[in-house]
């Protein structure tokens, strides 16, 4: 699993930027394993493999979250010079240019600023490391009340944060972008499904995360004539996404799908397909720990 993948900015705040891999620790991730015999698949390989049972050890299936602009100024080159599939589970909203980005809004807020009102509370912010501290405080906050981004930008504003949201809409890959690396003749990208608004899907009703789903899957066979059969959960971890939710996008027709469960796939996961657990990569990330995780368990709820 992927976010971002651009170079590190020591200037920027350490949260955001863990999201990122770097363009050069990618190419000598994918060239130290192709070295030591790894197999780079598709999602649609990996999921047939788990279906009929054929699945092969020492096979790695990159997938991208969010639909970074980044993704494909850094990461496309990489993938194609060496023949890398991956799927990026795009935010229709990043594609509608709606997708307001309150993090980075957040983010330059505190570095710009040298204090903080925060639950009554003044906050100094002198040292990067206070910057660091208030970020994550105020992201727990913010996501813990939020369902959708929309609202994020109204609790940043009675916060007296306020950033303008259009400034961060070119980081996101926009509808050209997306056809002009599913046009490519090796066809390595898979468009995959990440939602409309990114919700966090323990804090709504069922109704509202399929209108979400909805809206997306209108946007995206307006633009592309098809619905992304992959899905990935926005938010997947265990407080965020729950087994009824599994059971939801099986019955809404995809084929598969990931959360942000840390762990690798074995075969035991042809039963658990729309549960399926990830490793993030991150630049420095020990490459002898990658099978090591959760070895032969399965998320199940
Ligand atoms: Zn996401």
């Amino acid at each position: 699993m992927l976010h971002k993948i651009a170079p590190i900015d020591s200037n920027k705040l350490l949260p955001n930027e863990n999201m990122k891999i770097s363009p050069d620790y990618l190419e000598s991730f994918i060239i130290n394993l192709k070295n030591n015999g790894y197999k780079f698949i598709s999602i649609d390989e990996l999921i047939n493999h788990l279906k009929n049972h054929t699945l092969q050890k020492k096979s790695i299936c990159i997938t991208i979250d969010d639909g970074y602009k980044d993704n494909l100024t850094y990461g496309f080159n990489i993938f194609k010079k060496h023949k890398i599939p991956f799927c990026i589970y795009t935010c229709a909203s990043f594609l509608e240019r709606k997708a307001n980005m309150w993090w980075f809004g957040l983010e330059d807020y505190l570095l710009q600023h040298s204090n903080i009102f925060f639950n009554n509370e003044k906050i100094q912010l002198n040292t990067k490391n206070e910057k660091n501290i208030a970020f994550l405080k105020i992201r727990d906050y913010l996501i813990s009340k939020i369902n959708e981004y929309e609202n994020a930008k109204n609790a940043m504003q009675e916060m007296g944060i306020d950033y303008d949201a259009d400034k961060y809409n070119d980081l996101a890959l926009s509808y050209d972008d997306i056809e002009f690396m599913l046009n490519d003749k090796d066809n390595l990208m898979t468009l995959g499904h990440h939602t409309y608004s990114h919700p966090i899907f323990n804090n709504i009703n069922d109704e509202v995360i399929k209108n979400d789903i909805t809206k997306a899957n209108d946007i995206f066979n307006n633009h592309f004539g098809f619905i992304p059969k992959h899905f990935a959960y926005p938010f997947g971890g265990k407080i965020e996404v729950s087994k009824k939710h599994f059971e939801l996008i099986e019955s809404l027709g995809f084929c598969s799908a990931t959360t942000t469960r840390h762990g690798s796939i074995f075969d035991k996961h042809s039963k658990y397909l729309y549960a399926l657990p990830r490793i993030f990569l991150k630049d420095n990330f020990d490459m002898n720990t990658i099978f090591d995780f959760r070895k032969k368990q399965v998320v199940s709820d």
